[in-house]
C-alpha cells in the first residue's frame, strides 16, 4: 500500500466531463480535491488525449478550467473496494492507494450495451466507441469498409470520426424508427442543439443512414468478412471489414452499489443536489442515467457545489438542467430497444464471452442468480459488464448484489485492508 494515503474534502472517481466539472467548482470553492480516473490522461470517453490539444471549443474551456485550479489528478487508478464509509482503496500499475475523503462523487459514466447475434463474437466485430477508442490510439482504418449499426447517437459521433479518418463508411444501421428519430429531430432544436445536429449531418451528408434496420448475423472464418441486415422484412448480405456496433449505453453502477446507494431505473438514484441516498455521496453525469454531455457537465457543475456547501449557487443551475433532462427523456424514448432485438440471438450464441456460455445454457434458468451458479455467465474477467446488460434485456434479469473488488484486482491489492 502507498504509504502516502491521503485525505480529501471532495474526491471524485472519474474525470470524464461530470467529474471535471465537479472537480473544477469544488476546487474553486477552496476545497482540497483528487480525481482518480482508471486511464492514463483525463477527459473521459469524450475528451480522452485532448488534454494538449482539444478538438472542440467546449473540451478547451473545461481542460483550461481545471487547469486554472488545484486539482490532484490519481491517473491510471481504479477503485474497487470500500473499507469503511469515508475510504476507499483504489489499485494503480504499483501499489494500492487509501484516499479518504468527507465528500465523494460518482462520475463513473457509461458503457456501450452489446447485444448477442451469431457471429458477433468474430474479430473485428466491435462496440461503435471500443472502434473509435483504437483508432484515436493508432488502428489504421484508412480504406477500410465499415459498417456501424446498433442504435444511439454515439453511432452519429463514430462514423463522423472514422470518416475524417479516411474509413470507406458503408452505411448506417439505426434500429430505431423513422417516427421516432423524426421527434427526436425536434428534440434536438428544443435542448438548443440545432447547430450541432446540422454540422453533423453535413458532416455525414455522403454515408447511407438506414432506420429501422440492424444486423442479424456476422460472417467470416477467422474474421469479420460480410454482415446480414435487416429492414423491413428483407435481408441482405454486405462485405466489409470492420462493423461497428453498439446499442446505445448503460450507466457504469458498480461502485454505487457497492457504497450502496439506491439504483433505480437502471441509474443511480439522485436528489436536486446530485446527493445519493448514501450520506456525502454525490452522483453525477451518465451513471445517473443517459442523457449527453451538456447534462453530464451541469450536473457535475451542481455536485461540486452542493458538496462545497455552495447550494445557493448550485440552484441557479437547476433551469439548465432540468432542460438538458427533457431531452435525456426524448433521447432514451428514441433509442429505446425494439422487442424484436429479443430474437437475434440463437440457441448457439454465446452470450456471456468471457465464460462461453450460450443462449440455450441461460434459457432454462430464471433468475441471473441460478444462471451465474449453473452456467457461470458474468463470472469472467469483466464480470458482467458486457453480458449483464444483454442479459437484462433478453430475460429481465438483473444482478441482485454487488461485491469487492468491483474489478480484476492483484491478489496482493485485496490483502490491503
Ligand atoms: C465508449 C464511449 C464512447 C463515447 N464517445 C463519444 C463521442 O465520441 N462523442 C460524444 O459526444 N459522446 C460520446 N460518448 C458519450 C459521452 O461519454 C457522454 O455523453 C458524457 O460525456 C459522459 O460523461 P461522464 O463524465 O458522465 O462519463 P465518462 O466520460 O464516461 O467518464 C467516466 C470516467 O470514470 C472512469 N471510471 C469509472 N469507474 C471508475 C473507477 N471505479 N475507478 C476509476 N475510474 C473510474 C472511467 O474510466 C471514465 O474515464 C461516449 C460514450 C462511451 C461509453
Amino acid at each position: 500500500m502507498d504509504s502516502a494515503s491521503t485525505a480529501y474534502d471532495v474526491l471524485v472517481v472519474g474525470a470524464g466531463p461530470a467529474g471535471l466539472a465537479a472537480a473544477w467548482r469544488a476546487a474553486n470553492a477552496g476545497l482540497r480535491v483528487a480525481v482518480v480516473d482508471d486511464n492514463p490522461s483525463s477527459g473521459g470517453q469524450i475528451w480522452r488525449g485532448e488534454e494538449n490539444k482539444p478538438t472542440s471549443r467546449e473540451a478547451q474551456t473545461w481542460l483550461e478550467r481545471i487547469r486554472s485550479v488545484n486539482i490532484r489528478f490519481i491517473r491510471g487508478a481504479r477503485i474497487f473496494q470500500q473499507t469503511q464509509p469515508g475510504t476507499v482503496l483504489a489499485e494503480t500499475a504499483r501499489d494500492v492507494v487509501e484516499l479518504n475523503y468527507t465528500n465523494l462523487i460518482l462520475a463513473t459514466g457509461a458503457r456501450e450495451r452489446f447485444l448477442p447475434f451469431p457471429g458477433w463474437t468474430l474479430p473485428n466485430v466491435m462496440g461503435a466507441g471500443g472502434l473509435q477508442a483504437l483508432v484515436k490510439t493508432g488502428l489504421p482504418i484508412e480504406g477500410k469498409k465499415v459498417v456501424i449499426a446498433g442504435t444511439g447517437p454515439l453511432l452519429l459521433a463514430v462514423a463522423a470520426y472514422l470518416l475524417a479518418q479516411g474509413a470507406n463508411v458503408l452505411l448506417m444501421a439505426e434500429q430505431a424508427s423513422s417516427l421516432k428519430l423524426a421527434k427526436f429531430g425536434l428534440a434536438l432544436i428544443g435542448a438548443g442543439k440545432s447547430a450541432q445536429a446540422f454540422e453533423m449531418k453535413q458532416r455525414l451528408k455522403t454515408v447511407r443512414y438506414l432506420n429501422g434496420c440492424w444486423p442479424v448475423a456476422a460472417h467470416g472464418n477467422e474474421k469479420l468478412e460480410s454482415l446480414t441486415l435487416y429492414r423491413a422484412g428483407k435481408r441482405w448480405q454486405v462485405a466489409c471489414d470492420y462493423l461497428a456496433c453498439g446499442f446505445h449505453l448503460v450507466p457504469n453502477l458498480e461502485l454505487a452499489e457497492l457504497l450502496g446507494c439506491k439504483v433505480q431505473n437502471g441509474a443511480v438514484s439522485v436528489g436536486q443536489f446530485q446527493q445519493t441516498t448514501v450520506p456525502h455521496v454525490y452522483a453525477a453525469g451518465e451513471a445517473t442515467g443517459i442523457g449527453g454531455l451538456e447534462l453530464s457537465l451541469v450536473e457535475g457543475e451542481i455536485a461540486g457545489l452542493a458538496a462545497a456547501g455552495k447550494r445557493n449557487a448550485a440552484q441557479t443551475l437547476f433551469a439548465a438542467r432540468e432542460k438538458q433532462q427533457r431531452f435525456s427523456r426524448i433521447l432514451n424514448e428514441t433509442f429505446a430497444l425494439r422487442p424484436e432485438l429479443r430474437g437475434l440471438a440463437k440457441d448457439e450464441t454465446i452470450v456471456c464471452r468471457c465464460e462461453d456460455v450460450t443462449f440455450a445454457q441461460l434459457r432454462t434458468h430464471d433468475s441471473w442468480r441460478a444462471a451465474k451458479l449453473q452456467t457461470r455467465c458474468g463470472m469472467g474477467p469483466c464480470q458482467g459488464r458486457v453480458c449483464g446488460a444483454a442479459v437484462e434485456f433478453l430475460f429481465g434479469w438483473r444482478a441482485e448484489s454487488v461485491r469487492p473488488p468491483i474489478f480484476p484486482v492483484k491478489v496482493e491489492s485485496l490483502l490491503c485492508k
